[in-house]
């Protein structure tokens, strides 16, 4: 890591008031999460089911192959034991202290909740949350584990119930994507970390930043790299742990 970049990046951290974070996939895969979009995901997806991740993950195919849908959603999403890693943890107490306004996230997997994180923009919706198609009930995360795989029931109508995850083909919630825009127009700092920025949204709402500083953390290229005042191409994780000791070695 780059010693002079790092104490920039705990300076416009210790002057900003409303950074926002904007995170992808690669925040999540150092916690352990099973990233489906990479090529063995992708690869092992095709082999067993005979279709793509995008597709098993489309509204249509829920409806139609739900058994199917199930299964591999199972696989991916609720099998593991994941916690949140130290970039989670950073952005909590950056939240904590004034400094971050919100989290503005494409991961479904709630770790940004788990660590603290209060503000989270979650813009393709979450596992954590689930509701009954045919009445509306809420479940939570553990009632849908119990089902292990297979399809899980409404208690109340029997109905079939569906994540709260914003499946292809369906429309982002008109909500949250203007939260995270208001966010993003507003914010003094932009980081963002764990993202290609090349998948929708992420590009078009980055275009809303009016502030001075983007700080990109990610370990390959991207197409903003020419656009920010600090590329990090190391664990963010690390990155973020790093410059939040600093941050408190100044204080
Ligand atoms: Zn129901």
């Amino acid at each position: 890591m780059n010693q002079t970049d790092i104490k920039t990046f705990a300076d416009m951290l210790a002057r900003a008031r409303r950074a926002v974070f904007f995170g992808g996939a690669g925040v999540s895969t150092e916690s352990g999460v099973k990233d489906y979009r990479s090529k063995d995901g992708l690869y092992t997806t095709v082999k067993q089911y005979g279709v793509s991740p995008e597709t098993i993950l489309s509204h249509s195919f829920f409806f139609e192959h739900t058994d199917v849908f199930y299964d591999f959603y199972y696989k991916y999403f609720l099998s593991a034991e994941v916690r949140p890693n130290p970039a989670h943890i950073a952005l909590a107490e950056l939240e904590k202290r004034g400094i971050l306004r919100s989290v503005v996230t494409q991961n479904i997997d709630g770790l940004h909740q788990a660590a603290g994180s209060r503000t989270v923009r979650e813009l393709h919706g979450t596992v954590m949350r689930y509701h009954c198609c045919d009445c509306g009930e809420e479940f939570s995360v553990d009632d849908v584990k119990k089902a292990r795989g297979e399809i899980p029931h409404c208690r109340s109508c029997g109905g079939i119930i569906k994540p709260d995850v914003v499946l292809y083909e369906e429309p982002l919630d008109a909500q949250t994507l203007t939260d995270a825009i208001r966010d993003i127009a507003s914010a003094d700092l932009l980081i963002i970390g764990g993202t290609s920025m090349t998948v929708y949204p992420a590009a078009g709402l980055v275009q809303y930043f009016q502030g001075d500083s983007i700080v990109l953390i990610n370990r390959d290229e991207t197409p903003y790299d020419s656009a920010a005042s600090l590329v990090f191409r190391d664990k963010i994780g690390e990155v973020m742990s790093t410059a939040l000791t600093l941050l408190d070695v100044r204080c």
